[in-house]
């Protein structure tokens, strides 16, 4: 994939995240990395390598999606959200039981990865956090973004000391591009999660969990009733003998802390009763830890959109994620930051970084994606806005403006290279 031919890119404007907005910008591209930035016309002898002309066009380092669940790609439409997270949840199980299996389940996988990850590129995004049930044979296909996949677990009765034997193959499978998801605190027991948190240890590897998703969640974690108790008892997920020991978001905060990087999705309700400590937990380790949002999903299930002022207000990085199609209409972060900015909950140039570099960081991939600058891969999306404006930042965000071209370490993987 490094082997791209040499590229000059000028564009109106060039949005670096790690710096100032270049109006007038060009950049050099060379066996897949950024070599030269600047403004104006670049320095050279004239023919040395054409200039590829992009107009009035915005280039923006490639967008990081912090979360999806590409297995769910091939859905023409969300799931019917009634009942909210519970009743949501038993209708991804029944889906998940209606699936083929063997080789059969197998091969859907595989289409439906590939169906996620090329509908990601049309939307500018070239890097993923993906949660991943199972992981095919030959690893995730190679057609373009670059893709973090943390191994997802849950269950109940777990009474073992390693991960299960699926995960540490899985992950053997994943190599450098793995990380580990303990799935969510009511479905994750404490001795599991101490397994999946000792392996990502081991293994020096990221990890995300879904946290403080929903006030029902809350309940069976701290009391053990509610919704999720029926709904598992009527899955045959509960253990017969006695209640799961389960752990309340907090604690399962400062588990996380203990490996070098990992996320918080969602975390909706991580400020309120009855864990109401647990966003001043997250606040002590935000070196650590992340949070990743996904506002329309949130919407969706929770009928409020995520408290992102309180994370940036404890100073902790937030990064946008789409979640899945099972929630979600379509797998674009653009669509997310539109959402938050719509509602003022934020302004574009934190909804900037939400989708570039603290996703990067949430996801760890800083230092390969995330912003654009010298040394880097050429990781690139290339925005039109339609008609007239004045503000790139502004500009990004409107409802109009169209991806190009999407560029993974230089080479276009969607659209193509024209002017806007
Ligand atoms: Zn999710």
């Amino acid at each position: 994939m490094s082997r791209a031919e040499p590229l000059h890119l000028r564009a109106r404007w060039i949005v670096p995240v790690g710096g100032p907005a270049i109006e007038d910008g060009w950049l050099r591209i060379e066996h897949g990395r950024i070599v030269a930035i600047g403004r104006h016309a670049p320095p050279g002898p004239p023919g040395e390598t054409a200039i590829t002309d992009l107009g009035d066009s915005i280039i923006l380092p490639g967008l990081v999606n912090a979360h999806t669940h590409l297995e769910f790609s091939d859905l023409e439409r969300p799931l019917d959200a009634d009942g909210g997270l519970p009743g949501w949840i038993a209708r991804v199980v029944a889906l998940r039981r209606a699936r083929p299996t063997g080789d059969a389940a197998e091969a859907r996988l595989v289409a439906a990865l590939r169906m996620g990850l090329g509908e990601s590129l049309s939307h500018g995004v070239t890097t993923i956090g993906e949660i991943a049930t199972a992981v095919p044979r030959g690893g995730y296909p190679s057609i373009g973004p670059r893709v973090r996949v943390y191994r997802e677990a849950l269950g109940l009765s777990f009474g073992g000391r390693g991960v299960p034997g699926v995960v540490a193959r899985d992950l053997d499978r994943l190599g450098d591009s793995a990380g580990i998801s303990p799935h969510a605190p009511m479905t994750v027991s404490s001795a599991l999660g101490r397994a999946l948190l000792r392996e990502a240890a081991r293994r020096d590897l990221p990890v995300t969990m879904h946290l403080a998703e929903s006030l029902a969640e809350l309940a069976y974690v701290t009391g053990g009733g509610g919704p999720f108790r029926d709904l598992f008892s009527t899955l045959g997920a509960w253990p017969a003998d006695r209640s799961p020991p389960v752990l309340p978001p907090s604690d399962w905060i400062s588990r996380l802390a203990r490996v070098r990087r990992g996320s918080v999705v969602h975390g909706t309700f991580l400020g309120e009763p009855p864990d109401a400590t647990a966003l001043d937990r997250l606040a002590r380790h935000r070196n650590r830890l992340g949070v990743v949002v996904c506002p329309r999903t949130t919407r969706l299930l929770s009928g409020r959109l995520p408290p992102v002022r309180q994370f940036l207000a404890a100073g902790v990085r937030v990064a946008i994620g789409t979640d899945s199609r099972a929630s979600n209409p379509d797998l674009s972060v653009l669509g997310e930051a539109r959402e938050l900015v719509g509602a003022g909950v934020v302004s574009p140039g934190e909804a900037l970084r939400m989708m570039t570099s603290d996703a990067a960081w949430n996801v760890a991939h800083e230092v390969r994606a995330g912003s654009i600058a010298v040394g880097r891969p050429a990781d690139l999306v290339v925005l039109a806005p339609s008609g007239q404006f004045t503000d790139p930042l502004d500009a990004i965000l409107r409802a109009d403006t169209r991806v190009v071209a999407t560029l993974r370490a230089g080479r276009v993987l969607h659209g193509r290279l024209a002017g806007g």
